[in-house]
């Protein structure tokens, strides 16, 4: 890699403005879009080189925007509204800007880690899993978020999906009577007009063996306006008896949830559309289980449910982003106890090589004692044991981890069963 401090050194400093011009341009940005209009927001998008107008870049930003080897790099004015223009740390800016490690193509890196392209059939889709397809409609997104795991071919102009290539995904879904489900990703498929969404959506509803369509979409998070009136209502036209539609987000720290995007997810859901939440752990945004935690918190007030989180993927310039295996098991143990069921996303890992999702998590269940045949548990709650009898006439019981004989003695004397309950107030009371 160049040393990136001298290439900027290099570099006039007149290209880049002053603290209080930074703001000035920001507010004549944003006093020039119309806020509840979509199309404004996108005629209005900043890109590229023209970031250095509305953030004080540090050396590593200025290196990152200059060589990335990632894509295009862009955001709306509704998403730069949320970040901040003199914090580096500030977690929206870490999306939106790229720093100098995004500069890195390293050796344990891949395009593709997850092999879609050996795995599509046809072009633009990814057939992965028996029953489920993946159909990039588009490659086109408001905001280009810098830990996007299809940098390759996201915002590519030579990755275009006309109308014969989509007409040639419907034909592979029609021939494969196992597809029930459909995953319309890209890109951002509501980048795509309401005429288009809608006549996927008809070519879909269609195909009698597809039943469950689930749209992709961050313009929940980075264009919430899009989420017009209009649009719900082709939306819940479609969501009918043949077809249930789903719609899949990615709010990645509480900074997003913002009214507007309140006011989106409940038109989603007035038109019948549920929304999940599946987050990516990010180093320095929400890799810690505080964060997550208020994220999470904030997405049930918002009324979205948690799906998954994603340890990320091994892409092309991501070692700025990518945290341990050991922060995911971290985050969800933080979180259990805390918050809901229904606000605790699964931790999964997209298992590069294609093998698809596996789940994991902090290992609560210790193990089967044999001779009592009894399973032991810690509580996520109270870090307490607690037992439970394995079912008389059960044949399973080879199946089970046999728990080590020590750890049962240290154990079982002081363990919680169905007998003896953890009492409201504390023992030393
Ligand atoms: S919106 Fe989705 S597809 Fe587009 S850049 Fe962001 S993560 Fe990638």
């Amino acid at each position: 890699m160049e040393d990136f401090p001298q290439a900027i050194a290099s570099q006039t400093e007149a290209n880049y403005f002053s603290p209080d011009r930074i703001l000035r341009e920001r507010e004549t940005l944003f006093s020039r879009v119309d806020w509840s209009d979509y199309k404004s927001h996108l005629r209005n998008r900043v890109k590229s080189q023209d970031l250095n107008r509305y953030f004080a870049l540090t050396d590593s930003e200025k290196y990152g925007l200059e060589n990335s080897v990632r894509l295009n790099v862009g955001t709306t004015p509704y998403y730069l509204s949320l970040s901040d223009p003199k914090d580096p740390n500030c977690p929206i800016r870490k999306m939106i800007v790229p720093q100098a490690e995004e500069s890195v193509f390293s050796a344990e890196e891949s395009l593709d880690p997850l092999h879609e392209e050996d795995l599509s059939p046809v072009r633009g889709l990814t057939h992965m899993y028996p029953d489920r397809v993946l159909l990039f409609s588009n490659h086109e997104c408001s905001v280009y978020c810098r830990h996007c795991m299809r940098g390759r071919k996201v915002s590519s102009s030579d990755e275009r999906m006309d109308v014969g290539d989509l007409e040639a995904c419907f034909e592979y879904i029609q021939s494969h009577s196992e597809i029930s489900d459909v995953v319309i990703s890209g890109g951002d498929p509501l980048n795509l007009s309401d005429s288009k969404i809608d006549w996927i959506l008809e070519n879909l509803e269609r195909i009698p063996h597809v039943k469950i369509c689930r749209i992709g979409t961050r313009n929940l998070v980075t264009l919430p306006m899009r989420i017009t009136p209009q649009l719900c209502e082709i939306l819940e036209a479609r969501n009918q008896e043949r077809l249930s539609i789903f719609c899949n987000t990615q709010f990645n720290h509480e900074k997003e949830c913002t009214d507007e995007a309140k006011l989106a997810i409940l038109r989603l859901l007035k038109s019948g559309v549920s929304v999940g939440n599946q987050c990516v752990i990010l180093k320095g945004i929400n890799d810690d289980g505080e964060s997550m935690l208020r994220l999470h918190r904030r997405l049930l007030e918002m009324r979205i449910r948690a799906y998954y989180m994603y340890d990320p993927e091994v892409i092309p310039g991501s070692r700025g982003f990518r945290t341990p295996l050991a922060k995911g098991l971290e985050i969800i143990e933080y979180m259990r106890g805390k918050i809901g069921g229904m606000g605790i996303p699964q931790f999964v890992n997209d298992l590069p090589g294609g093998g698809g999702k596996v789940t994991l998590g902090p290992n609560w269940y210790l193990g089967f004692h044999r001779e009592t045949r009894t399973h032991v548990f810690k509580s996520a709650v109270h870090g307490t044991f607690h037992l439970s009898p394995e079912p008389i006439g059960s044949e399973y019981d080879s199946k089970y981890p046999e728990l080590n004989s020590e750890l049962w003695e240290s154990i079982h004397k002081k363990a919680y069963s169905v007998s003896r309950g953890i009492s409201l107030v504390s023992e030393e009371d």
